[in-house]
């Protein structure tokens, strides 16, 4: 057998192989479990309580007919294989964030976040009236997924060091966890950028693997123990100012469910949305008083800084301008952004300005 034929008839037995492992979970008797791989360790702050909701959501809202299995890292992938493992059949559906997977497609860095993108109100906006449901759809056909956000943390921190940064030459050399885009961005200043999953990064801190991370925010952030390894702590970045998750399934696990069902997850995720980032927004402020408590103390980068993030994002959003796709995506997302950050600043924006300077706060 030549390469060229073993390589047809592997790729075919691989069809067999997927076409065979999707066909048993289909409904027995009405009922449907579907898998879902998430990369959350059980019981993580914000992102397995995410999981967890829509696994809840989908159970009772079926009435026990569509159910979901969830998997943590370890039990059936590891954290950063989901996508690997719903796109190819092994697992119904994912729980991750999509940044995560930029290296299979650049594109899916707008389905959790990009640098200097938008609110967690303002990527809600684009998803559901702005087109951005329909490219994620559209990125889902190369990979065989629907997607289905699921979650958002709302505006995430900085980060922790274990030093200040007087400037942005402080990144350079910097062992730094980032993922996604923002990531890019500290690479073009000069960090040594890593993605690590979150299950992961106490250790990595700890041992000096890395001299700093950003995580989610301060709920997240004090559970998982950073405090006690790093003490300076920026409450805003640029890199997620409105983090959204994704619980996107096969397409033909989708295609095979029932329009009823495909409803329930579908709004089920939308639950989950603003489950997540009212759990968050709410529980912030008291965490960020506890982590000061124990001597963390807390920064904004200065503006000098915040430029040189915005340099930097600007040449890599533009590096990937050559694929039509995320060309495409851009420009959806963009002018979205335009569109409602022009009411927001004269609504709420305003608003808030006038909260605080009448009531003070
Ligand atoms: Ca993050």
């Amino acid at each position: 057998m030549d390469r060229r034929s073993f390589l047809k008839t592997s790729a075919l037995g691989g069809t067999a192989a997927a076409a065979t492992s999707l066909a048993a979970p289909a409904y027995a008797q009405g009922k449907r479990t579907l898998t879902m791989v998430t990369s959350w360790p059980r019981g993580f702050a914000v992102l397995d309580d995410a999981a967890s909701y829509m696994e809840e959501m989908v159970g009772a809202m079926s009435d026990g007919q569509l159910t979901i299995e969830k998997k943590a890292p370890g039990e059936l992938v590891g954290a950063l294989e989901v996508f690997d493992a719903v796109s190819s059949g092994q697992a119904d559906m994912y729980h991750s964030a999509d940044y995560y997977y930029i290296g299979q497609h650049p594109g899916y860095a707008y389905f959790t976040a990009v640098p200097f993108g938008g609110t967690a109100q303002e990527v809600t906006n684009w998803y559901y009236h702005g087109g951005g449901e329909e490219l994620h759809d559209e990125l889902g056909t190369i990979f065989n997924l629907k997607g289905l956000l699921a979650g958002n943390s709302g505006s995430q921190s900085g980060g922790w060091f274990r030093k200040e940064i007087a400037s942005a030459a402080d990144f350079n050399g910097l062992k730094f966890r980032m993922p996604g885009l923002g990531g890019k961005v500290l690479g073009k200043l000069g960090a040594s950028v890593q993605n690590i999953p979150g299950g992961e990064l106490y250790q990595a801190l700890s041992s000096g693997a890395l001299d700093g991370l950003e995580w989610v925010g301060p709920m997240a952030d004090e559970r998982a123990g950073f405090q006690e390894v790093a003490k300076v702590y920026y409450t805003a970045g640029f890199h997620e100012p409105g983090s959204a998750l994704a619980a996107s399934v096969n397409l033909d696990v989708w295609n095979d469910l029932t329009p009823q069902h495909q409803a329930i997850l579908r709004n089920a995720s939308m639950a989950v949305t603003h489950y997540q980032l009212a759990e968050t927004l709410s529980n912030n402020g008291a965490a960020l008083a506890r982590l000061q408590a124990q001597g963390v103390k807390t920064l904004q980068f200065s503006d000098d800084v915040w430029d040189a993030f915005g340099k930097a994002s600007a040449e890599v959003m533009d590096e990937n301008m050559g694929d039509e796709l995320f060309a495409k995506i851009r420009k959806s997302f963009e002018e979205s952004l335009a569109n409602s950050a022009s009411w927001i600043n004269k609504s709420d924006g305003y608003y808030v300005q006038q909260r605080v300077r009448v009531l003070g706060g």
